[in-house]
């Protein structure tokens, strides 16, 4: 079965209020094996409320609403449906004492606006609300299923879970089914250049399904496996979790919501490895990644955020020849900060973030965003150069990425000997 859900209100087209409900349903369609093909979005506005119901029965069985059956004059759904369906709009007498009840019970008597919630298209079948006053609605408009819940996600989630669900259930028994979803999480390959290596993986139409998205410079796969049963699906994505990983080695470093800090701390752990930080570029950002994760201060030492020449010089010992030679943003200058960072501390690895993070700064052959990281460690001794486009906070947090990557190449490789 495909869905469609709508979602409606003039705070959520106007950008004001960022849709939760759709993708909330969306998920627990999925679980039940039913894919939502269409989200939409519409206005308070009575007219496109019904364009839209329009649309959406001709195209799919199923359509779920989200929001407009509150007191107010802007709650239209109720009209909008009863208009779609060219039904008249009836008054519910045991939805009336609900609403009255619920009021009473909080010690206040029922304000005459409230009494438009008690309506509902003549052929619409009343979903209880116990978390407030707006009952759901069900009803069929053509050759289409419609439930409609309140906006409010509390509300709404209750009555999807007790209502409208076993509803599903019972309607949609011949197809059964369940979709099953991971997440992969790479670093240190752009987006093209991870999906050259799994093309076969994520071509249309294969199943478990393999999607690429990127945000801040972590290119994710998205694994999504359609199958009768939950075991079934679980083992078909361990399949192309395991193909995934043959081909991207430690390009990936985790799974869900795993960041790279958590394998950071968890491989020094492993290693019994201390690790301090030379911050300019990233203002500390590195450290504080690292500093989230539970157990970090076993390993982490510290952190100096060098920020001026003057600093790199005090703080770090880097010699002002080097500074005025090469400049501050240079491999020299980040290799001088890591292993002043490193002597400082006394550590096993320690890593130096510096580069431009804009809007102004850079030069002709280190423009804007351009950024080295280097790290010096048991292993050796690593320099990296990358130029990012984005925005200032853009360019620091991928370069705390980058550093952190540095340091989980540089563990992994330690516990490989
Ligand atoms: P309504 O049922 O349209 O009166 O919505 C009541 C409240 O629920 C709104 O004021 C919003 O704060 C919230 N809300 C409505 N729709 C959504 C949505 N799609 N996602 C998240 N919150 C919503
Ligand atoms: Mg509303």
């Amino acid at each position: 079965m495909r869905a469609e859900i709508i979602a409606i209100g003039t705070e959520l087209t106007t950008g004001q209020t960022v849709d939760t409900n759709g993708p909330w349903l969306s998920q627990r369609l999925a679980e039940l094996g039913i894919s939502t093909a269409f989200h939409t979005i519409v206005a308070d506005e009575v007219a496109d409320i019904v364009e839209a119901l329009r649309i959406a029965t001709a195209r799919v069985p199923l359509v779920l609403i989200s929001g407009g059956l509150g007191p107010t004059q802007d709650d239209l759904t109720r009209e909008a449906l009863a208009l779609a369906a060219q039904v008249s709009l009836v008054e519910d007498p045991i939805a009336l004492e609900h609403i009255r009840t619920f009021f009473s019970s909080r010690g206040r008597s029922m304000p005459e606006r409230n009494r438009v919630q008690a309506l509902r298209p003549e052929n619409a079948e009343l979903l209880p609300n116990p978390m407030g006053t707006a009952p759901g609605l069900f009803m069929h408009l053509g050759q289409a299923m419609i439930f409609a819940m309140p906006g409010v996600p509390r509300e709404l989630q209750v009555m999807f879970q007790e209502q409208v669900r076993p509803r599903l259930l019972l309607a949609d028994r011949r197809t059964g089914g369940v979709i099953v979803f991971r997440k992969i999480n790479t670093f240190g390959l752009g987006e093209s250049a991870v999906e050259e290596k799994i093309a076969d993986l994520t071509v249309r139409g294969r199943n478990p399904e393999v999607g690429i998205t990127v945000s801040d410079a972590v290119v994710s796969l998205r694994i999504i496996a359609r199958y009768p049963t939950f075991a079934e699906a679980q083992a078909q994505i361990n399949a192309t979790e395991s193909l995934i990983r043959q081909r991207l080695g430690d390009v990936v470093y985790g799974v869900e919501e795993e960041e790279l800090e958590d394998q950071v701390v968890r491989l020094a752990q492993e290693a019994k490895t201390t690790l301090a930080t030379a911050e300019s570029i990233t203002g500390g950002l590195v450290a504080h990644r690292i500093c989230r994760v539970p157990g970090a201060s076993q390993y982490f030492q510290g952190a100096i955020v060098a920020y001026s020449e003057e600093s790199k010089h005090r703080e770090l010992d880097v010699p002002w020849d080097l500074l005025r030679t090469h400049g501050a943003v240079s491999a020299p200058v980040a290799l001088a900060m890591a292993e002043g960072a490193r002597r400082r501390f006394g550590v096993d690895i320690a890593v130096a973030t510096t580069g431009f993070a804009g809007p102004t700064g850079g030069t002709p052959q280190e423009p804007t965003g351009t950024a080295y990281v280097a790290l010096v460690g048991p292993q050796g001794t690593e320099i990296v150069r990358q130029v990012w486009s984005g925005e200032r906070t853009e360019v620091m947090s991928r370069t705390a990425k980058l550093a952190l990557n540095l340091i989980r190449l540089h563990l992994l490789k330690l516990s490989a000997k």
